[in-house]
């Protein structure tokens, strides 16, 4: 153990940045100031910084628009035909699977209804789908709405997992929900990560215990691609979604990424589909007959916002670069630095909400602030105005990750001040 003063030394925290060998990503990003000053970001779970080499891509589709006008369709490396074709290997690797199970497409809760056109198919029998209480208001207004548009009842079709006490639901909660209402359900639809407490699952394991149960399992990467190197194809889920403006650092709104998993690449289930999802060998003869392409190209509409897909091509060269091994062992070596921060000094102040288990947890650390509601904002606006941005969420939690690709164990230690130097207790 080290002790607390070292901890809370600026020797120590530059010694452990020196050895990071991921050091050299932090000037690939903007990092914000705000009145000139250079913030300690901590909100990459909400929305990532902009890599550097965004705007040149962006500049890139703007160019070739203005000087080739249609013919950017057909011409040069970064045709727009294929454009979408240019991330799918880098994308396969971030989330584990094979590069024709991905597609970059859509928005999130778009891409959430599409994928439950097909995989939430339910039965008298079988109607229910299966989700966290708490779960990420979008995500369960979606379920709700595919349920009642199949004429079922979400009062008693759509049934929610409670936590225990502490907030977590832990592997044995869902087994137990399965073991109980397995025999009505259509689809189990759970998170990598919980947004809220930063708890994160073992998919391979919600996957066994759903199917077993004859049900279909889908996730919600929204807070763990880019965040937990995943095996998706390994963990045999059926389909997946997520969004790449959180860990995946493409800009706001940026274009959503779904799974599918290859034993549906033929399948015939229905779905909703447009022309961008026709086979593309003979999309162009404009036939009436829609013949999807195999695998998740498949569920594509329309044909793709090029200027959105421009910042993801700059944000996967990195995740390429930097490797989701490397990443990974650098986001555990922060969020454990802060999890000693804070049992060192600020225990006091906050109690941590998030998993103690690195198994169990990604970069974000949710942190309740003793007191209640009132003290919570308090301090939230203390960190604020010293340039440390976390994110707020009723009724007292601040939500802290760091993101190995740019943050710092300095950042880390600027925040432990600053709560200590609020709370009066250093
Ligand atoms: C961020 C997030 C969303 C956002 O949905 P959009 O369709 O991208 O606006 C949805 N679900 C979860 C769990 C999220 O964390």
């Amino acid at each position: 153990m080290t002790d607390s003063q070292t901890l809370f030394s600026d020797d120590h925290a530059a010694a452990a940045d020196a050895a990071d060998p991921l050091r050299g990503f932090r000037e690939r990003f903007h990092l914000p100031r705000i009145d000139g000053v250079e913030q300690a970001y901590f909100v990459g779970n909400s929305l990532g910084l902009q890599p550097r080499q965004a705007r040149a891509h962006v500049e890139d589709v703007l160019d070739k628009w203005a000087m080739e006008a249609v013919e950017g369709h057909f011409r040069g490396n970064s045709q727009w035909m294929t454009y979408h074709a240019l991330l799918g290997a880098q994308l396969a690797e971030v989330v584990g699977a094979e590069p024709t199970e991905v597609v970059a497409m859509n928005s999130l809760t778009a891409n959430l209804h599409l994928m439950m056109v097909s995989f939430y198919r339910p039965t008298a029998a079988r109607p229910a789908v299966l989700i966290e209480a708490g779960a990420f208001p979008s995500d369960r207004y979606a379920i709700e709405s595919q349920i009642r548009f199949h004429g079922f009842d979400p009062a008693t079709d759509l049934i929610e997992v409670a936590p225990g006490d502490d907030g977590l639901f832990g592997i044995e909660r869902v087994a137990e929900a399965i073991a109980t209402h397995g025999h009505r359900l259509a689809l189990v639809l759970w998170p990598g990560v919980q947004y809220r407490t930063g708890e994160a699952f073992d998919l391979s394991e919600i996957v066994r215990l759903a199917h077993g149960a004859g049900a279909v399992v889908g996730f919600d990467l929204a807070h763990a691609a880019g965040n937990l190197p995943l095996r998706l194809h390994d963990s045999d889920a059926d389909f997946a979604v997520w969004c790449h403006y959180k860990y995946l650092n493409s800009g706001p709104g940026a274009v959503a990424g779904a799974f599918v998993h290859a034993r549906h690449a033929t399948t015939d289930r229905p779905r909703f589909a447009g022309w961008w999802g026709h086979d593309a060998a003979t999309r162009f003869q404009m036939g009436p007959r829609f013949e999807p392409t195999p695998g998740a190209d498949g569920w594509q509409l329309s044909n793709p916002p090029i200027l959105g897909l421009a910042p993801l091509r700059a944000s996967l060269d990195l995740f390429t670069e930097a490797g989701m091994p490397a990443l990974r062992a650098k986001s555990e070596r922060l969020t454990g630095y802060l999890e000693a921060l804070i049992g060192a000094g600020l225990s006091d102040v906050l109690d941590i909400v998030t998993p103690a288990d690195p198994a169990r947890r990604g970069a974000q650390l949710s942190l309740r602030v003793r007191g209640g509601r009132e003290r919570g904002r308090a301090l939230f606006e203390h960190l604020a105005g010293v340039g440390v941005l976390g994110d707020w969420r009723e009724p007292d939690v601040i939500r802290i990750s760091p993101v190995p690709l740019y943050n710092t164990h300095a950042d880390l230690l600027r925040f432990a001040r600053a709560v200590a130097q609020w709370s009066g207790a250093r």
